[in-house]
């Protein structure tokens, strides 16, 4: 397993793994079995409402919690400077750890912007604590980005945003490059193009699965590849033992260029997730329970 080096020098685990939409009870089994097959880092989120059991699942797995790269985010509920702070007192307590390796904001906030400024500056209190070790975003496009600059005195380590061979999204990972930020992808290997019935689900692509056989790999993991060799973090998701470790095994094998081109060419400007343009607390607000 590799690593890529964040723009404030720590280290993060190319591969991770992901916990949207997996239940709070599923949680901790599938975390102490993706520790046991080698993931290291594990994505989560206030809004999931799993955070306790990804805890739980860290503790069980016996796998040291130094070796355990942790990552969590801060929902549009908790914008607001003290708001953020608390939020990472939350965090802290339901995931059991003193430290949380990055912290994020989970979306911009577009018609609250200064809140969303507020809480950038709560995370930039936290890492100067040492209460985080990094900090970063998540579906900030290149707008959100240039507005974030103007009052932040800390460029983010990592954007996390929607991206698979149907929706790359390379303005922002090209600005994500410029700045010196991290692109992380969420759904990598398209699960929000499967979750809801209608528009095609990457996963049966003919010309990813194509690419599959010729490398006796399957469709997965021809995506998760295609991330690492474009220099990406991807965070794949599952709940199944056998996923989880075909989502991991994606290290014994090259893409050719012409594999990568291939993929590049699928993408389109069809977002599946939700426009960040339009992220209000009216729309989207929840409460994140304190326990
Ligand atoms: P993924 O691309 O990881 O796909 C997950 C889906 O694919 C699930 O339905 C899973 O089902 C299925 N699956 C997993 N492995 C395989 C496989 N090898 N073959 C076939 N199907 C497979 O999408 P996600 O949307 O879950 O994204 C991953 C992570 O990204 C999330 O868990 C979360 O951590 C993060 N995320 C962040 C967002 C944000 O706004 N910042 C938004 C969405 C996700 P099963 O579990 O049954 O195996």
């Amino acid at each position: 397993m590799y690593a890529y080096t964040l723009n404030n020098g720590v280290e993060i685990p190319a591969l991770g793994f992901g916990v949207f939409q997996t239940a709070p009870e599923a949680t901790s089994d599938a975390v102490a079995e993706a520790l046991a097959v080698g993931y290291r880092l594990i994505d989560t989120a206030g809004s999931y409402l799993n955070e306790r059991a990804v805890g739980d699942g860290l503790r069980r797995s016996g796998v040291d919690r130094s070796d355990v790269f942790i990552e969590t985010k801060v929902w549009i509920s908790d914008y607001g400077y003290e708001e953020t702070l608390h939020s990472w007192e939350k965090a802290s307590r339901k995931l059991g750890v003193e430290q949380i390796d990055l912290m994020l904001l989970h979306q911009p906030m577009p018609s609250d912007f200064r809140r969303t400024a507020e809480a950038y500056r709560a995370l930039e209190t936290l890492l100067s604590d040492g209460r985080v070790r990094s900090i970063g975003v998540s579906n900030f496009m290149v707008a959100h980005l240039d507005r974030l600059s103007a009052t932040a005195t800390t460029v983010p380590s990592l954007n996390q945003i929607e991206c698979h061979p149907y929706f790359r999204q390379s303005t922002v990972i090209e600005k994500n490059a410029e700045l010196g930020i991290l692109t992380q992808a969420w759904s990598p290997m398209g699960g929000i193009t499967h979750y809801f019935p209608g528009g095609p689900n990457v996963l049966e692509d003919p010309n990813i699965a194509q690419i599959a056989e010729s490398h006796r790999r399957t469709s997965a993991q021809v995506m998760l590849r295609w991330h690492l060799q474009q220099g990406r973090c991807a965070v794949p998701k599952s709940v199944r033992p056998e996923r989880i470790r075909e989502n991991f095994d994606v290290f014994g094998f090259t893409l050719s260029e012409s594999d990568l081109t291939t993929i590049d060419s699928l993408s389109t400007d069809l977002r599946r997730g939700p426009d960040p343009e339009i992220v209000t607390i009216e729309k989207f607000g929840r409460e994140i329970p304190e326990d």
